[in-house]
């Protein structure tokens, strides 16, 4: 500054020392002349007045002294300033030694009288000119000006050109020290700025570091290290977000804030919370996750793009940064921070808020993990609460298992003392309907052993079951596994089911045991249930047809087996071990009724010598065409049984001894028409030996019948055969019967 006044000041002396030049010139030149002019004009009038009248006289001899005294009067003159003649002489001698001065009017100016002779008459003549005349003087004084001005330019430039360069030598040297200085003093205002920040960012890290210290959960660490960064900051929101990312958006976790107190603020806090961030495309937050790196809003109502910009408007906010929450290089959240006053960005500050952000990112990370703990929690709580109503239902089930497994247990136990099918299937429908839940009706089919047709054997409910139907008219039958729907909708319904569908569907299990099917069982349900109670139907269905499935076979084995060791295999009569179990019974039923019973021995007569004759097989199939006649001739309370060989027994319930003679009689004519084939031939035909004893007339108890009858059998043959032989009572007190003809 200095150094250019001093220029400046150098500048103006030279153009002062130029004007010198340039105006002292012309002026010295001006003021000259005219000094000149006025010491002239008053040299004039002293030598009228004064000098020249004196010196001159009128000796001619003198001229040449005279003129030359004129001259030097002339010439040198002497001026008084002062007295300045208004009037000047013009011409002046006269050859007498007078000077004549004739005066006029002349206009002001120099003039100098140049040269004053003396004629050849003595005459003086003095000639006044206009020597130096104030026009001329002043033409030239201009002349002079120009000069002066051209070397006043002269003088400036060169003093300049000199100046200048001296000038700026030491000028660039002293920008060169003013430039060090002002490095120097920018290093130190730096190295000031930084040490101020570091001192700024300390302080409000330890301000962080105390809030979130004394926080006692991270949550409120959290909202209290928000409330430090808005403090120093003096910015009025303050919002921290951990994320779920949902495709290209972002949801809000868990959350914090500081905020002033008030509705609106509140509104716009959850509003916030529940905001989806656009992560893809977002300008904001959407940005800080999609890139990671802070960002900054100057007006944030107004940006383009923002989502959020009423809420923004709404509560009067206008600059917002962001930040990312980091796990490693990954964003999984977000810092915000709202300003009401609109501001530009500032690196400083940004860079500040980031680094506590990163603080507070530590804080966010207890908060994440505090955050899954308790989520962990709630799992863990739902899934205990899962398996204790899982185990509740369970030990349920497991209850209405025990109670159906009973239940089951306790109709198989039934069934295996079961007598026949028939009670079999009676029994069946007393405890079906215990055991299967929410049964309306239900028939239990038995396959006929020709397997052509079902034959019902037992039912209960209301609902009216065919008798019987081919096992092709049910879908279950036809595919060996259950049928039917539970939910009323039958897409292909069964022939055999009443058309009237009950309102819980119809269920045709299959009885099958070890590979071989044996009937059906068709369950009506009263009411549709859920999906659940329906699966568990069908479960508990299927279940307790394999018990009864297992159940009745074992009846029809025992059936089957007992029928064996009752029945003769060949003539598909009892044998003699049944007569023995029901004689006794019959004795004690007549007994009780006051009936007679009639019983008869009976032997073929000739029988070896058949067989000898016509073979074994003959025999056999005399044997089998005699035990059909039997059957046919006698009734169903009678009793009829191949008692061993060729011997039978006929036992005749509520028969006298008479009508007893009378059906032998008929039985035996059809014996001797019998015909009886074997193959392609035909076999002669035979004749039966018949002894017959009556209860109570001739004997009282089995055995003693028998013998009797037996008796009179022999009584027969001995009399010739084909014929038949009553008892003979002897004696009372003996009680031996004996044959007697009839
Ligand atoms: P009688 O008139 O005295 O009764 O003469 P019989 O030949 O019938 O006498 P016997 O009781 O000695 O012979 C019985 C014969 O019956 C012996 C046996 O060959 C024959 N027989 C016994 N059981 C069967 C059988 O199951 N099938 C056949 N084919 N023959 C039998
Ligand atoms: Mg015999
Ligand atoms: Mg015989």
């Amino acid at each position: 500054m200095d150094v250019l006044r001093a220029r400046n000041l150098l500048l103006w002396g030279a153009m002062l020392a130029a004007a010198l030049v340039g105006v002292a010139l012309p002026s010295l030149y001006f003021y000259q002349g005219l000094s000149n002019e006025q010491s002239a004009s008053a040299a004039a009038v002293r030598m009228q007045s004064a000098t020249v009248m004196q010196v001159i006289s009128r000796n001619p001899e003198n001229w040449r002294f005279q003129d030359s005294l004129l001259r030097e009067v002339l010439a040198t003159g002497t001026g008084d300033p002062d007295e300045r003649p208004r009037e000047v002489a013009s011409r002046v001698l006269r050859l007498d030694g007078s000077i004549v001065l004739e005066t006029a009017e002349l206009p002001a100016g120099p003039r100098v009288v140049r040269r004053a002779t003396l004629s050849e008459s003595g005459q003086a003549v003095g000639y006044l000119e206009h020597a130096v005349g104030l026009r001329p003087l002043l033409k030239s004084t201009v002349l002079v000006t120009l000069a002066g001005t051209l070397l006043a330019m002269l003088v400036y430039w060169f003093l300049r050109l000199l100046l200048l360069r001296t000038v700026h030598s030491g000028l660039a040297a002293l920008q060169a020290e003013v430039r060090r200085a002002e490095a120097a003093l920018a290093e130190k205002a730096a190295v000031e700025g930084e040490l101020r920040r570091q001192a700024r960012q300390e302080r409000l890290l330890e301000a962080l570091a105390a809030a979130s210290n004394t926080a006692r959960t991270p949550g409120e660490a959290m909202s209290q290290c928000l409330g430090q960064i808005c403090e120093f900051t003096g910015w009025q929101f303050g919002h921290a977000a951990l994320v779920d990312f949902d495709g290209d958006k972002a949801l809000t976790r868990v959350d914090f804030w500081h905020r002033p107190a008030g509705e609106a603020y509140d509104r716009f806090a959850e509003a916030n919370s529940r905001h989806r961030h656009d992560v893809a495309g977002g300008k904001f937050v959407g940005k800080v996750l999609r890139t990671g790196v802070p960002v900054w809003i100057t007006e944030l109502s107004g940006s383009q793009g923002a989502t959020r910009a009423a809420q923004f408007a709404s509560i009067g906010v206008h600059t917002g940064m962001a930040f990312p929450i980091l796990r490693g290089r990954e964003p999984i959240g977000f810092f915000e921070f709202f300003s009401e006053a609109a501001l530009e960005p500032d690196a400083e500050l940004t860079a500040l808020v980031q680094r506590a952000s990163g603080y507070v990112g530590g804080v966010a990370e207890r908060v994440e993990a505090a955050d899954q703990i308790s989520r962990l929690n709630q799992d863990l709580e739902r899934r205990v609460a899962e398996r204790t109503a899982a185990s509740e239902r369970a030990s349920a089930l497991l209850a209405a298992r025990g109670r159906e497994a009973a239940a089951i247990g306790e109709m198989t136990g039934v069934l295996q003392v079961a007598e026949n099918l028939e009670e079999a299937g009676r029994l069946v429908a007393r405890y079906l309907p215990v055991i299967l839940h929410g049964t309306a009706a239900g028939a239990l089919y038995l396959l006929r052993a020709s397997r052509d047709s079902l034959e019902r054997l037992s039912t209960w409910g209301d609902t009216v079951f065919t008798a019987s139907f081919p096992p092709a008219q049910c879908w279950g039958m036809r595919r060996g596994q259950p049928h039917g729907s539970l939910d009323g909708a039958v897409p292909l319904r069964c022939a055999h089911v009443a058309d009237g569908e009950a309102p819980g569907g119809t269920l045709c299990l299959p009885l099958v045991a070890q590979g071989e099917s044996l009937g059906l069982l068709e369950v009506v349900y009263a009411e549709a249930g859920d999906a659940d109670s329906r699966s568990d139907r069908l479960a508990a269905a299927k279940r307790i047809t394999e018990q009864l499935s297992l159940a009745l076979a074992n009846v029809r084995l025992r059936e089957s087996l007992r029928e064996q060791s009752i029945r003769d295999a060949l003539t598909g009569l009892h044998n003699r071990r049944y007569l023995e179990e029901s004689l006794d019974r019959e004795l004690a039923r007549s007994a009780r009724d006051g009936q007679p019973l009639a019983v008869f021995m009976l032997d073929v007569d000739h029988f070896k010598r058949y067989n000898d004759t016509h073979g074994h097989d003959a025999g056999d199939a005399v044997l089998r065409e005699l035990g059909r006649e039997l059957r046919k001739c006698a009734r169903a309370s009678d009793i009829v049984c191949r008692f061993g060989g060729e011997e039978f027994v006929v036992v005749l319930a509520d028969a006298s001894g008479d009508a007893a003679s009378a059906w032998s009689e008929r039985f035996m004519q059809n014996v001797r028409a019998m015909e009886v084939r074997l193959g392609n031939r035909a076999l002669p035909s035979i004749t039966v030996s018949m002894g017959l004893a009556v209860f109570p007339q001739h004997a009282d108890g089995a055995d003693a019948l028998l013998r009797a009858a037996d008796e009179a059998l022999y009584e027969a043959k001995r009399d010739g055969r084909d014929r038949l032989r009553v008892v003979r009572l002897q004696t009372v007190e003996s009680r031996q019967p004996t044959a007697v003809a009839a």
